[in-house]
Order: structure tokens, then C-alpha cells, then sequence
């Protein structure tokens, strides 16, 4: 042995270090993640607190299911992977819902839990929250991986924000066991191990002879419409989605999330006229819209065709970054793949001078049905009926948000959602943020505290108070951070409504809830303000009062009981109901 052995030795002991949890942090912040929701609990306590204090913004949740719903949120309105942060096992399981929802609505997000040890969980020795996470994630994320070592953390996080954010976004597992976060290694090999993503939603630009056939298509159209979908508010493009409205003067349905990408109000929004533009169209253009459901597949009564399995015989061009998309439904005339952005400035540029609108006898086919159903609409909304329904309660938020187009609105529940989608216009792209694909309960509280710490701005939340209850908890956390949300429970005492009766006496009827509740008191239990509206008038004062304020507000409208119907809208998904 020489004797320089252990002077080598001594000087590795005194080469910095750096741990997992440093690496991580260092890894999200190099890629200018400035937020993280998350819970924290073993073994991911001291990641919260230090990336807390290296000035990352951590906001602590009292469920990861609302923590989640809050990263995947947060990926649409920003294009940047949205981080939820959980604990093993159960808080992971919590997480896990947002994680699929973020997959299924196309919102790029990534689910960071920390996870047991490896060869124990493999063993199933039966360790602490034992549980094979990253199997279980699979099957519900765009990607799964899992890191194991701390010269890994680079490409792990790397390799999370480009399947987050690439292609067509969605959720992405990232497995970090509880081992890796003590694990140092020379500081310097930790910072060269560091990636900085390039360019992490490459542009994809659509080939010229997919665009070609797509202009041909709707330019030969005579009843042509355009359907913009969450896509195209997710692209950001929205200048250019206007201009190619506004220059081929095509009438354009947007979808729930899509409101606002052009004003409501706009002269060729088809918005009041669905039933009718839908099975009388002859070409849709699908922007960032997908035929599922919430487009009853393409086909079928709501498509002018004859039977449910019938299409109506139009002509499709859908302009898509999936290249899998077309066909899943109807056939797809003119599939037009690429990201949207490059997609309609494509077809702007294809369009040359001279673009004839589509004929006169469409467009004031359109606009006639829209105006009598406008028309219809606005007798209704006057009535002032007592006790207040949802009709009159949401002609005074229609009133809030067009006084206030900039703040945020969140919606969820049955009929508190399809009411709302219908009266209240938006107005600027990327406001309105709802219940997305699945038609989910449980978003409210975690999209109205992403929404606020995301834009700063003002958020008002309509939800019916079934809807409410998956995240009301959340109340304290939105109070915790002061953040400016107003949310206005539509209570009508239970699901749908709170009129149901157990024939057998006993228990109250499981769609009934406890007559009266005084949910506003659960905000002014945290500091917040609570108030308890029982007509329009009250509820209009105390909307304008919060957004004024921007003091965190809960407003408990109540609603006759016997308004609403069973499943809202969507009554023909449930074979109950169907058979009443
Ligand atoms: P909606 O429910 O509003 O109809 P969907 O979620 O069904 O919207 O459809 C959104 C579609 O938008 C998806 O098919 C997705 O692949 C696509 N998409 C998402 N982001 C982009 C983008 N940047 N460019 C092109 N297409 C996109
Ligand atoms: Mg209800």
C-alpha cells in the first residue's frame, strides 16, 4: 500500500456532495417547474420542506386526489408538466385518479410519489406501505419509470417532462423510492447529471398534402362547421384559431373547455344552435376535438342519422397532434396531423385571397335557430321564481362573469354543470375549466386553487353541492393561502335533487342529503367568508363582494329541491333513469 492511498481517500471525503432530494429539486427547477402540489408524509416530508426553502412554490393539500386534480390543471393552462407530490401507497393511490385524468383529458402532468423498498416490495416482505406502484400506475399514465439511483434523477425527470408535454400530453409516473432521496454522490457528477430539456413539445408540423386535402374538403362544403375542442385551448394558438374562424366565416360549436377561444358572443358561435348545426352540417372540421361521447361518437339521432349506430353522412377533417386519433369513431375524411398551431396557420396560409364564405342560406339557417333559442333563453333567465332555481342563480353569475372575462371559472356537478355550460358565456381562451372527459366529480377545489396560484387571477367556482363534497375539505387550504376563489354551491339538497323518498321509511333516500346545510360555515370555520343566499339580489352582492375583496368566499345558494334531473344531461347514460 502506498502511501498516497490515503490521502486520495481523504480528499473524495471532502469533495462535495449532493443527496436525492437535491438532485430532485434541482432537476425541476433547471426545467423551470416553480410548483409543486403535493401532501407531504414519509418518505417525501423533507423534499417538500427543502424545495420550499430553495423557493419552490409547494402548496399542501389535505387530499392528493385534490392535490392532483391541481397539477393536471395546472399542465393545461401553462403547458408545463403540473407536479403532484405524494407518499407511498395510499397518498400514491390518492394521486392515482388525477393521474388517469390527466391521461384521458390530454393534460400533461406528473405524478412524483415516493414508494417502499425495491427488494422488499419485490419480496413482498410486507414493508412499510409495501406496494408495486409503478405497475399499477402503467396501465393509467402516457409513461411510467422509475429511478433507482441518484446519477439517474437527470434523465428520470427528463425523460418525465418529454412524455408529459410531447405529442399528445398526458399523465407520467415517476417512482421515487424512499432509498434514493439519502443517496449523495459527488456534487459535480450530480450537476453535470442534469438535464435541461430542449425544446420539450417539439413542433409538429402537418404535411402539405394533408393540408391540401383538407382546405379541397372544406371548400367545396355548403353547411360546413367548425368544432373547436380543449386541444385547441390547450395550443395556445389563439390568434390564429380566431383568424381562420373569422376568414372562412365557417359557424363553430365550441366544446365545454373550448369556451372563450372566441368570445361566446361571437357572431358565428353555434353554441345556442348545437342540436341543430350538428345534423345539419355536411363538413365538420374537428380542431383539438375528439368524436367521443361528449360528441355522441359521430354519429347516431344527434349526427341526423337514422338509428344510434347511424351516421349522418358528413364529411370529417380533424386536425389532431395524435396520429391514432382518425377513425376511432367515423370515418375520418381528412385527417390533418400536427400540433394545432402549425395545423391552422397551415391551413391559413393554404387558404390564399379570396376565400369564399360559406353560402348565405347556412349561415342564416344558423344564426335564425341561434337567435330564437337566445331569445327563449333570456324569458327564462328573467323569471325571478321563489324559491331561486338554477335558472335565475345563474343569470346573476352570467351577469359576474361578463363583468369579469379575465377571472377563472371552475364548474362541476350534474345539472349545476349542464346549466352552467349553457347560460354562463365565456369570454378570453383558457377560463372556463371543468369536469373535462370523464365528466368527473371531484375537480372543484383542486382546479380553483391551481387556477388561482397559475393566473393570479380571480376564480369563481359553480358547483353543485354533491360535486362539492368530493374536495370541500380543500376550503382550508384555498383559506391557508388566501387565495381569491369565490364558490357558489348550487344547493338543492342532495344529488340531482333533494326531493327523493326511501319507500321503506328509515334512512333518507341515498340521493338525499341533510335538508338545509350550511356549507358556508365550513369557509368561515378557516377564516373565510361565509354567506347564505337565498335570491338572485343576495347572491349577486355577494359575488361582486368577493371578487372585489378577493377574500376566500363560499356562497351557499340555495336552490329548489325539485329542481334538476336525474344525471343532468347525460339521463340516456343511465338505465335507471331511462326506464322512469
Ligand atoms: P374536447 O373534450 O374539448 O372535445 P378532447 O379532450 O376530446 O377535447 O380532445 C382534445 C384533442 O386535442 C385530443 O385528441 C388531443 O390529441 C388533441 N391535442 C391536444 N393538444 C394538442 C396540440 N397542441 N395540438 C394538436 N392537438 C392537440
Ligand atoms: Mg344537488
Amino acid at each position: 500500500m502506498g502511501t498516497a492511498e490515503p490521502q486520495v481517500a481523504s480528499t473524495q471525503a471532502q469533495a462535495p456532495t449532493i443527496d436525492g432530494f437535491q438532485l430532485v429539486i434541482d432537476a425541476l427547477k433547471l426545467n423551470g417547474i416553480d410548483t409543486i402540489y403535493g401532501l407531504p408524509g414519509i418518505p417525501i416530508t423533507d423534499l417538500t420542506r427543502r424545495a420550499q426553502a430553495d423557493g419552490l412554490r409547494v402548496l399542501s393539500f389535505r387530499h392528493e386526489q385534490n392535490a392532483g386534480y391541481a397539477a393536471s390543471i395546472a399542465g393545461f393552462l401553462t403547458q408545463k408538466p403540473g407536479i403532484c407530490l405524494t407518499v407511498s401507497a395510499p397518498g400514491f393511490l390518492n394521486g392515482l385518479n388525477s393521474l388517469a385524468h390527466a391521461t384521458v383529458n390530454c393534460f400533461p402532468m406528473i405524478l412524483i410519489s415516493g414508494s417502499s423498498e425495491r427488494e422488499i416490495v419485490d419480496l413482498q416482505q410486507g414493508d412499510y406501505e409495501e406496494m408495486d406502484q409503478l405497475a399499477i400506475a402503467r396501465p393509467v399514465a402516457k409513461a411510467a419509470f422509475r429511478v433507482l439511483h441518484a446519477e439517474d434523477i437527470g434523465v428520470g425527470i427528463a425523460r418525465a417532462i418529454r412524455a408529459a408535454v410531447s405529442g399528445r400530453p398526458g399523465g407520467v409516473y415517476l417512482d421515487l423510492p424512499a432509498k434514493l432521496f439519502a443517496q449523495s454522490i459527488e456534487a459535480e457528477a450530480g450537476a453535470k447529471s442534469l438535464i435541461r430539456v430542449v425544446d420539450p413539445a417539439p413542433r409538429q408540423i402537418p404535411a402539405p398534402d394533408a393540408v391540401k386535402r383538407a382546405l379541397d374538403l372544406l371548400k367545396a362544403a355548403k353547411k360546413p362547421l367548425i368544432i373547436l375542442g380543449k386541444g385547441a385551448a390547450y395550443a395556445q394558438a389563439d390568434a390564429d384559431i380566431r383568424a381562420l374562424v373569422e376568414k372562412t366565416g365557417i359557424p363553430y360549436l365550441p366544446m365545454s373547455m373550448a369556451k372563450g377561444l372566441l368570445p361566446d358572443t361571437h357572431e358565428l358561435c353555434a353554441s345556442a344552435a348545437r342540436s341543430f348545426v350538428l345534423p345539419g352540417a355536411d363538413v365538420v372540421m374537428l380542431i383539438g376535438a375528439r368524436l367521443n361521447w361528449l360528441l355522441s361518437h359521430g354519429k347516431g339521432k344527434t349526427w341526423g342519422g337514422k338509428g344510434h349506430k347511424d351516421w349522418g353522412g358528413q364529411k370529417f377533417i380533424q386536425v389532431d397532434i395524435s396520429p391514432q386519433e382518425a377513425d376511432s369513431n367515423v370515418r375520418i375524411d381528412a385527417p390533418l396531423v400536427g400540433d394545432i398551431g402549425s395545423c391552422v396557420s397551415a391551413l391559413l396560409a393554404g387558404m390564399g385571397p379570396g376565400w369564399a364564405k360559406p353560402p348565405a342560406d347556412w349561415l342564416d339557417a344558423v344564426h335564425g335557430k341561434k337567435t330564437a333559442n337566445v331569445a327563449r333563453m333570456a324569458e327564462t333567465l328573467a323569471k325571478n321564481p321563489s324559491p331561486m332555481n338554477f335558472h335565475s342563480a345563474l343569470n346573476v353569475v352570467r351577469d359576474i362573469v361578463k363583468a369579469n372575462p379575465e377571472a377563472m371559472f371552475v364548474n362541476e356537478g350534474a345539472n349545476a354543470l349542464d346549466f352552467t355550460r349553457s347560460i354562463v358565456d365565456m369570454y378570453k381562451p383558457r377560463k372556463r375549466i371543468d369536469v373535462g372527459t370523464w365528466g368527473i366529480m371531484g375537480v372543484g377545489m383542486g382546479y380553483c386553487i391551481a387556477a388561482a396560484v397559475e393566473s393570479g387571477q380571480e376564480v369563481i367556482a359553480i358547483e353543485g353541492d354533491s360535486a362539492f363534497g368530493f374536495s370541500g375539505m380543500e376550503v382550508e387550504t384555498i383559506c391557508r393561502y388566501n387565495l381569491p376563489v369565490c364558490i357558489v354551491i348550487m344547493n338543492n339538497n342532495g344529488v340531482y335533487k333533494g326531493t327523493d323518498v326511501n319507500p321503506r321509511g328509515g334512512d333518507v333516500a341515498p340521493t338525499v342529503f341533510v335538508k338545509d346545510a350550511r356549507y358556508e360555515k365550513l369557509m368561515e370555520a378557516f377564516g373565510g367568508v361565509g354567506v347564505y343566499a337565498k335570491t338572485p339580489a343576495e347572491l349577486r352582492k355577494a359575488m361582486e363582494e368577493a371578487i372585489r375583496s378577493r377574500r376566500p368566499t363560499l356562497i351557499n345558494a340555495v336552490i329548489d329541491e325539485t329542481a334538476g334531473t336525474e344525471s343532468g344531461r347525460i339521463t340516456s347514460l343511465n338505465p335507471t333513469a331511462k326506464k322512469k
